[in-house]
């Protein structure tokens, strides 16, 4: 059995594959990825990213476990602001967020939405729900934690520590306004 899921935008000029089992699935809660989910939904083609309860669901890879097999020359980084370390990219063939990556992370938080439907790895726990105002909407189906969750923390570092410290490159091409 082959341990590799393939991946796409909605229109499928981008096409990666991953392998094996994601380090984490997540559900974010933090002010910018609120922020992020809400200025890239408005992009025109955008899918869906947050919740009703303002998540947005990812799959955390190591970088060495992504390839990109088409379109990767429509990948575009967007920063909440000029001076954001993090970068969230996006396929502009159709406007679908792909990943997020934090400054000098040997991981990427990898879109639910790339994920055929009903395909997504199910989600292991919920990060920084004490950046929102009023939590009562959030379900208590899977542990929530006010920050980064300590078990989430331990898992990234145990797989930076198997790929030998090493943080590949992923090329994008320009940056893209929001
Ligand atoms: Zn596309
Ligand atoms: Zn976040």
């Amino acid at each position: 059995m082959s341990d590799v899921t393939k991946l796409a935008c909605q229109c499928g000029a981008l096409q990666m594959e991953v392998q094996g089992a994601p380090i984490c699935v997540t559900e974010c809660l933090c002010d910018s990825c609120r922020a992020a989910s809400d200025r890239l939904e408005r992009l025109e083609g955008s899918p869906e990213l947050l919740t009703s309860y303002g998540a947005t669901c990812c799959a955390e890879y190591r970088k060495d476990r992504l390839r990109f097999l088409a379109g990767q020359e429509n990948l575009r980084d967007f920063r909440l602001t000029p001076a954001s370390g993090t970068r969230r990219v996006v396929a502009i063939c159709c406007n679908t967020p792909v990943f997020i990556e934090a400054k000098g992370g040997h991981w990427v938080s990898l879109y639910a939405v790339l994920w055929p439907e009903g395909d997504m790895p199910p989600v292991q726990l919920r990060t920084m729900v004490g950046d929102l105002a009023d939590a009562t909407n959030v379900p208590d189906d899977v542990p929530n934690h006010n920050k980064f969750a300590a078990k989430f923390m331990w898992r990234l570092l145990t797989s930076w520590v198997a790929m030998g410290f090493r943080n590949p490159k992923i090329e994008t091409h320009g940056t893209l306004k929001a």
